[in-house]
Order: structure tokens, then sequence, then C-alpha cells
């Protein structure tokens, strides 16, 4: 499977396992593997997981994860700053992580870093250890360790990050649109969540973005309407850009009656409005790209009484 569509080629591999070429008919020294009737993909990337290694291990390692990424197809994962511990907000943080996933990692990989109050500091450091970029979280993120941005934060970060060439990924939902849920059921969850909260904040963040100069992206955007205010930023010269993940396309708000916990994530599952809205804007290329999101807890932590209370996130690898 090629840019130009599927073709009949052969691929031939050289030194460290690298593809040197893919055409018809080559004619190469060394050993032969007939893949005849098969098809070959390039290998998927991942910008999006969350391996939690080192720290949290017992919900996930990344020899576990990477293989679960390997067996789907995919040769290379972007780890995010948390929920390993430590977060990845400091030089030290860092090496640690690359070290966790340097031994056991089975395919490639790059890291995120993290902006949290606080770390203004340390971003170069980060930077200078190879990070591909920042996250930050506008709302609380579930883990104490990775407080939120307010707006002054945000955009001092923005700033900084401008200046350094690099890009801030943000958790888009405004904390004043959200509150505590009414009730214990997955309902009562999704209202206290609206999407209104992920419009604000992508509306703020976009702002800031104008203002700093700051290369932004808008992780696992779950409504078309902000997709919508995405395409339109970048209309007006922001760059800036935006993602989704399988379960918006996959999932409504309805599918958690039968998913219960398993199905928790933040921003929660939509409409079906927004499901078809967000496969359409895929197919038009205003959706650049799908990323898995995958974020893994021990299974008690989904199971319960009170959904409030459930890990939020969903095992998407
Ligand atoms: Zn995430």
């Amino acid at each position: 499977m090629t840019p130009r569509g599927l073709e009949r080629a052969d691929v031939s591999i050289v030194a460290g396992g690298i593809i040197g070429a893919v055409g018809p008919d080559l004619d190469e020294e060394g050993e032969e593997v007939d893949a005849g009737g098969l098809h070959v993909f390039p290998g998927g990337i991942d910008s999006h997981v969350h391996f939690n290694e080192p720290g949290r291990t017992e919900w996930e390692t990344i020899a576990h994860g990477s293989a679960a990424l390997a067996a789907g197809g995919y040769t290379a994962f972007i780890d995010m700053p948390l929920n390993n511990l430590p977060v990845t907000i400091d030089g030290p943080a860092f090496d640690a992580k690359l070290d966790a996933a340097t031994r056991s990692s089975v395919i490639d990989f790059a890291l995120w870093g993290g902006l949290v109050p606080g770390n203004l500091e340390r971003l170069d450091e980060l930077v200078q250890r190879g990070v591909m970029g920042f996250k930050a979280f506008m709302c609380p993120s579930g883990i104490d360790e990775f407080p939120a941005c307010n707006r002054h934060v945000l955009g001092e970060g923005m700033q900084r990050i401008a200046s350094l060439g690099s890009i801030l990924l943000v958790h888009a939902e405004d904390p004043e649109r959200l509150h505590e849920p009414r009730g214990r059921t997955a309902r009562d969850f999704v209202r206290s969540r609206p999407p209104g909260a992920e419009l604000d904040a992508i509306f703020r963040a976009i702002e800031l973005a104008a203002e700093t100069g700051c290369r932004l992206h808008v992780v696992h955007v779950s409504t078309a309407e902000g997709t919508v205010l995405i395409q339109q930023a970048r209309e007006r010269g922001v760059d800036v850009s935006g993602e989704t993940c399988p379960h918006y396309l996959l999932y409504v708000e309805d599918d958690l009656d039968r998913l219960g916990g398993l199905g928790k994530c933040a921003p929660p599952l939509r409409t079906a409005a927004d499901r078809e809205g967000l496969w359409r804007m895929l197919d038009d290329g205003t959706l650049p790209m799908v990323v898995s999101d995958h974020s893994p807890s021990t299974l008690a932590l989904k199971q319960g009484d009170d959904y409030s209370k459930l890990w939020g996130g969903i095992s998407g690898c």
C-alpha cells in the first residue's frame, strides 16, 4: 500500500531493517521472503499513549503497551508526560522514562514533555533532551502530580514554547464549565462535562496561540463543532491542528449502558451527530489524525457503583 494506492511490488529491506526500495521486480542480493497474496502497509504511528512506566507499572508496562501496538501494525509511539511517575516535567524525569522505554519498548518511540504551573524554567532542558513538544491540561488531569494550567500559566508557557520552536498540546475542557456529577451513573458523569466546556477551552487556547505565535495541537477532540473551530482558526492563519480517537468515532453516550466503566474517558463519549461529523471531517481531511489516547488502568479501577469515582481512560492500543 503506497501513497499512490495498492500496487503489486517487491520490498527491499536493507541493513538495520530499513526499507531501501519499493517497486516491481527488484533484483536484490540476500534472503527472499515470499509475501505473495499479502498486503504490506506503512507502520502506524500513535502519537498519544499513556504507558504508565516508570511508576505505575501495575497499570501497564511499556513492554506490554508497545507489544499491543506492534500487534496492530504500529511501529512508533509518542508517550504522554503522565500517568507515569514521576511525571515528565523536567530533565531527570525525562531521563528516567527514556531509560525505561529504551529497556522495554519493542517499537520506536519518542516522548512528550509536560507544561505545569511552576516548571517554566525546565522546558528548555526538556527540549534539549529531545521532547517532541509539551502537553498541558486546561482542567484537572486526574493525576495530582500533573496540575492544570490557568490562562496565565498557559499564556506564559506558550510564549516560552514558541521561543523554543516547540509545540503545545492541550487537553481542552474549561474547568468553569465542568461540575461535580449530580449522581452516580454514567449519564451523570457525561452531563458534568458538556460539549460547551470543550468548545470554550478550544476557543481560548486558539486565542492564546494567535497572541503568542505558539504552535498548538488540540488532543482528543470529541465534538464536530470543536473540529470546526480548529479549521476556522487555520483558515485565519493560526498554526493549530487537532486529533480524535477511535472511541469518539465508534461509540456514543448510549453505548455506556453496555460499556460501563470501560467506556469512561474525558471528554466523554458524545452524540451520534458528533460521531458522524467527526467521520465526515476525517474523510475530507479537516481532521488530520486519529490517535488511541490509550490510557489503561487496573480493571478494579474501572469497576464500582459510583461512575464518577472510576478511572477515566480507555485502553485503546
Ligand atoms: Zn491522553
